[in-house]
């Protein structure tokens, strides 16, 4: 049975279908590759490469010539680290937590040290073992979650015991308004990590997600850390067109029914049907990653006609209004569309009062997930 005829049995059992176009994944990794050049780019995959699965994701971008990984828990990198090739380098963007070090070097786990703490750790665990251990160090430019303060780098600078037994191979920051190509920010977080970036000029700098990408060259640096864009979101305002979606979110009517005027729909009686309806309950609600926020505001398509959502999103339904829609034409199993051509994961996101990324990684593992290669089949 091939993954369709497979996918169709699931369908007809009523669960919602997740498609994922590994061809369009690796058609974005090249395109945001072409971008940066001559830097080079990694892939963050954390949060399961934002919900998408990142053992499949990992092999499809290692396949592009993808080499660098960033995850952002220690377990993320305990799980990815058997399923990579040997010559692929993972990264824990969280950091190095106190008795970590030991498993970390024996399953060559490069950590991103965040803290003058953790470079002592490190430096530890380097002479303890007699090995030079690699290391990404990470600096704030200004957004204040993770890395060294400007102090304690210059602390850092003026101790080089501190950093005896180690190797740092890369100097990295995060921008904190990539997103707003206009904003002051961007260039003062830029100068920032160059002023820093310049006490290791044999690194690798790493500064730019995906947004950053789209900066322009200046914010390249050596290596590019993207996310988003790879999974066929918006990074930025004025994203080029290049980035194409990756995900597709179908869901099964499980009933129809017709109701007259005066009908109360779902929990609370939030809807009030306002004259005679047809409606459809559908097989996904918040516990399938759909926000209640969607309740009474979102919707979803068929065939390029919106189906406002009624009343309140259940944990695992929720009802639509499908009065527009030819009788007999929604039946039981008829999937309608969550995200797809008609509704974009941005779309969706700013119904739900949220951002892409929120979306993505709370789709969860309740769907059939459908991987598919796209136009550019190896
Ligand atoms: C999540 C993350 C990224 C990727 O960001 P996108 O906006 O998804 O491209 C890059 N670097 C760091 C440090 C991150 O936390």
């Amino acid at each position: 049975m091939n993954a369709h005829s497979s996918f169709r049995m699931l369908a007809d059992h009523g669960w919602g279908r997740l498609e994922i176009d590994l061809g369009a994944l690796r058609a974005n990794y090249r395109a945001l590759a072409a971008r940066a050049a001559p830097a080079r780019v990694a892939a963050v995959v954390k949060a399961d490469a934002y919900g998408l699965g990142a053992e499949r994701v990992s092999a499809a971008l290692y396949a592009e010539g993808c080499r660098d990984f960033f995850v952002a828990h220690f377990v993320e990198a305990l799980r990815l680290r058997p399923l990579l090739s040997l010559d692929a380098r993972l990264y824990v963007l969280n950091g190095l937590q106190p008795g970590d070090e030991d498993v970390a070097l024996e399953r060559d786990i490069v950590p991103v040290l965040n803290s003058l703490e953790q470079v002592e750790q490190w430096n530890f665990t380097a002479s303890r073992t007699g090995r030079q251990l690699a290391a990404a160090l990470q600096v704030d430019s200004g957004m204040s979650r993770l890395g060294l303060s400007a102090d304690e780098l210059k602390t850092l600078v003026a101790r080089p015991s501190l950093t005896a037994a180690i190797r740092i191979t890369h100097v990295m920051s995060h921008l904190a308004e990539a997103d707003e190509p206009e904003a002051p920010a961007n260039a003062a977080q830029l100068s920032a990590f160059a002023a820093a970036r310049a006490a290791f000029p044999q690194a690798i700098a790493s500064f730019a997600n995906s947004g950053g990408i789209f900066l322009g060259p200046d914010y390249h640096q050596d290596l590019a850390r993207p996310g988003i864009a790879l999974y066929g979101g918006v990074a930025c305002r004025n994203q080029p067109e290049e980035i194409r979606p990756v995900v597709r979110l179908s869901i099964p009517v499980i009933q129809t029914r017709s109701v007259p005027a005066g009908t109360r729909i779902g929990y609370g009686g939030r809807h009030v049907a306002p004259g005679p309806m047809r409606i459809a309950t559908l097989a996904a609600g918040y516990a399938d990653g759909l926000p209640r926020h969607l309740s009474g505001c979102g919707a979803v398509y068929f065939e390029g006609q919106r189906l406002p959502i009624l009343g309140s999103v259940s944990m695992d339904s929720m009802t639509v209004d499908v009065s527009a829609i030819e009788p007999g034409r929604i039946t039981l199993g008829t999937p309608v569309e969550v995200i797809g051509p008609h509704q974009t994961l941005e779309m969706l996101a700013e119904a739900a009062g949220t951002i892409a990324y929120e979306i993505l990684t709370r789709l969860g593992q309740r769907y059939a997930r459908d991987y598919i290669q796209g136009e550019t089949a190896a």
